[in-house]
C-alpha cells in the first residue's frame, strides 16, 4: 500500500505547522491502512491553547466589523475551492481514518452543502428584526444578532473534515473566530480545509487549531472561548456541558446513539429488492462508525426469515478493501484499539447467547483495522451490543409482532439520536416516525437524508445531545442576541389627573384589544 501521491512530506509538514506547541511534544499520526507513521502532530500545552484563543479573539474584532456580504463572499469562493480539491481532501480523510473512498468523498461534500445552505439563509437569519413594543405605534424593539466571540469546536475522528469544518462555517459567517480541537488521529483533513478557507480570503488568525489529548487541552479551551460546539461521545459531552455551565457559556452537544430501524411488513419481494441497498448503507456506512448509523433492526415477524436471509447474504457480499479508489464499499476501522472494542462487543454477545449470522472476525489480511460486516440475532439488553453504542459494522436483527411492540423496542434506550422506518407506504411510516423518541427519523433511508437536509435542525434527544446543528438554529446558536427597545412617548404610567385604578382599567382594556387585534 502506498499513500496517495497528493500526500507529500511537504504537504504534511505545512499542515501540522499550523498547530502550536511550545513543549515540542508530538503525537504519531499513522496511515490507517498500513500503520506507518505519516507525520508527528505537535501537541499543544494549556498555555498554547490560551495563546491561540487570544490570537483568535484579536482577529475576530475586525472580522465582526466586516460586512456580512464580504464575509459570505469568502465562503462563496471557498465552496468552489473545496470542490476543486475534493480528491486531496478524500485522500487525507482516508489516510488518517481508514474509511472507504466512497465515504471519504461523501464527507468531503458536507462542508460544501453547509456553505451553500447558509450562503442562502444567513442574510435573512442574521438580519435585524423589528418587533412591536408594549405600546403599539409608540414603541418598538429590534432584535440584533451579534457574534459570540470565539467559538470552540471540539471534533471527533469519525468525520473529521465534516465536523471540523462544517460546524465552523456558520460560526465564522456569523462573525466569530473559531478555535478547533480535532482528534489527534484525524487532524490532517481539517487542517487542509482551513488552508482552503484562508486561500478563499478568510483572515489569517481567525481560525486557530490546537491539538492534544482531550483531557489535556479540552478544559483550557472551554475556559477561553465564548461557546462550545462539541461532537463526540456522551461521556465526554457530559464533561463539556458541565465545564461550559460553570463558565456560564452555552454549548451544543452532538453525542452518541443506539439507533433503531423498523422494517414494516410490506418490505418484501420487489419492495425489499429496491430498498435493500439503502438498508445496508444505513448499517455499514463508514464501517459503522457513524453516530447516526443503525445498530438495531426490528423486522415484522411475517417477513423476518426472508429479510434476515437477504440481509445476511448482502452483508457477506460487501466488498472490503484498503485502497484509495472507489472500489471498496467498506473500509477499515479507525484504529486497532477501536477494532478491539468492536470485537469485544461481538464476543460478549456470543458468549451471552447471541447467534452470529455472519462476520465477527478481524481481517488482518486486508489491513490492521479491518473487521467483517457482522450480523447478530438474539441480542438482549444484558449484552454490550444490546445496550451501548458499538460504533462498528455490527447490527442485531429482531423480529416483532405488532407495530406498537416495535415502537416500544425502538424507544427502549437512553439514546435518541436517529431512527429509521421502512415501508412502501410513506404515510404509515410517517405516522410511526412521529412515535419514535429521536431527534432524527429517516423514512426509507438510514441517515443521510436527515443529515443532508441542511434546512432542518438536526440534534439528539435524551442522552444523545443538547441543541442542534443545521437549520436557522445552527446559525443563530453562534450569536448572542441584543434587544434594542425604543419608547417614543412616556405613556406607560397614569396620565396627569388619572387615578391608578383608572389607569389599570385602561391597561386591561388595551391588553384585551391587543389580543383581539393580534397586535405584537
Ligand atoms: P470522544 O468523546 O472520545 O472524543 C471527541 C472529541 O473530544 C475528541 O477530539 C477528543 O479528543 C475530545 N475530548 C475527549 N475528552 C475530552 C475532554 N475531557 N475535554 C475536551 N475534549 C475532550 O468521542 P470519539 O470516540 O472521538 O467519537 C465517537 C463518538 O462521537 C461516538 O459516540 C459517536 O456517536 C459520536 N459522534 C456523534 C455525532 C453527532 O453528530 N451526534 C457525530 C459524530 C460522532
Amino acid at each position: 500500500m502506498t499513500r496517495p501521491a497528493s500526500i507529500t512530506d511537504d504537504l504534511l509538514r505545512r499542515l501540522v505547522s499550523r498547530v502550536p506547541s511550545t513543549s515540542g511534544g508530538t503525537w504519531k499520526l499513522t496511515e490507517v491502512y498500513t500503520g506507518d507513521v505519516l507525520v508527528e502532530v505537535p501537541q499543544s500545552t494549556p498555555a498554547d491553547v490560551t495563546a491561540a484563543a487570544a490570537r483568535a479573539r484579536e482577529a475576530q474584532q475586525q472580522w465582526a466589523g466586516t460586512p456580512l456580504a464580504e464575509r459570505l463572499a469568502v465562503f462563496e469562493r471557498a465552496h468552489e475551492l473545496i470542490i476543486r480539491n475534493q480528491h486531496v481532501v478524500a485522500d487525507l480523510i482516508q489516510a488518517e481514518s481508514g474509511k472507504a473512498r466512497r465515504m471519504a468523498f461523501e464527507e468531503a461534500c458536507d462542508p460544501v452543502m453547509v456553505i451553500s445552505h447558509y450562503l442562502k439563509r444567513a442574510p435573512k437569519v442574521l438580519a435585524r428584526k423589528r418587533h412591536g413594543g408594549p405600546v403599539p405605534v409608540l414603541s418598538h424593539s429590534t432584535e440584533v444578532h451579534i457574534p459570540r466571540g470565539v467559538v470552540g469546536v471540539i471534533a471527533p475522528w469519525n468525520f473529521p473534515f465534516a465536523t471540523g469544518l462544517s460546524d465552523a462555517v456558520p460560526a465564522l459567517m456569523a462573525g466569530n473566530a473559531v478555535l478547533l480541537k480535532p482528534d489527534n488521529k484525524t487532524a490532517l483533513s481539517p487542517l487542509y480545509g482551513i488552508g482552503l478557507l484562508e486561500e478563499a480570503g478568510l483572515p489569517p488568525g481567525l481560525f486557530q487549531v490546537v491539538c492534544g489529548e482531550g483531557p489535556d487541552v479540552g478544559p483550557t479551551l472551554i475556559d477561553n472561548v465564548d461557546y462550545v460546539m462539541f461532537t463526540g461521545s456522551t461521556a465526554t459531552g457530559r464533561f463539556i456541558g458541565e465545564r461550559a455551565g460553570r463558565n456560564l457559556i452555552d454549548c451544543c452537544l452532538e453525542l452518541g446513539g443506539k439507533n433503531p430501524m423498523i422494517v414494516l411488513d410490506d418490505v418484501t419481494g420487489p419492495v425489499l429488492d429496491e430498498l435493500l441497498a439503502g438498508i445496508m448503507f444505513a448499517v455499514f456506512a463508514n464501517t459503522g462508525q457513524v453516530c447516526m448509523h443503525i445498530e438495531r433492526i426490528y423486522v415484522a415477524e411475517r417477513l423476518y426469515d426472508e429479510f434476515r436471509d437477504r440481509f445476511v447474504a448482502a452483508a457477506k457480499a460487501l466488498r472490503m478493501g484498503a485502497t484509495y479508489d472507489f472500489g471498496p464499499e467498506i473500509g477499515g476501522l479507525v484504529s486497532p484499539d477501536h477494532l478491539a472494542r468492536v470485537q469485544s462487543h461481538v464476543e460478549d454477545a456470543v458468549t451471552k447467547g447471541a447467534t452470529l449470522l455472519c462476520g465477527g472476525e478481524a481481517r488482518p489480511d486486508i489491513g490492521p483495522t479491518f473487521f467483517e460486516p457482522t450480523v447478530l440475532e438474539g441480542v438482549t439488553k444484558e449484552m454490550l451490543h444490546g445496550s451501548v453504542e458499538t460504533f462498528g459494522p455490527v447490527v442485531a436483527l429482531h423480529p416483532y409482532r405488532t407495530v406498537d411492540e416495535a415502537v416500544a423496542l425502538a424507544n427502549d434506550t437512553d439514546y435518541g439520536l436517529n431512527a429509521s422506518v421502512w415501508s412502501a407506504d410513506i404515510q404509515r411510516a410517517t405516522e410511526i416516525a412521529e412515535l419514535i423518541e429521536s431527534g432524527n427519523v429517516n423514512i426509507n433511508d438510514g441517515l443521510a437524508t436527515a443529515y443532508a437536509s441542511k434546512g432542518s435542525p438536526s440534534g439528539g434527544l435524551k442522552n444523545s445531545g443538547v441543541g442542534a446543528r443545521h437549520g436557522d438554529q445552527g446559525l443563530l446558536k453562534y450569536t448572542d442576541v441584543k434587544n434594542i427597545a425604543v419608547l417614543k412617548k412616556q405613556v406607560m404610567a397614569p396620565q396627569k389627573g388619572q387615578t391608578y385604578e383608572a389607569y389599570v382599567k385602561q391597561m386591561q382594556l388595551s391588553l384585551r384589544w391587543m389580543r383581539k387585534l393580534r397586535v405584537r
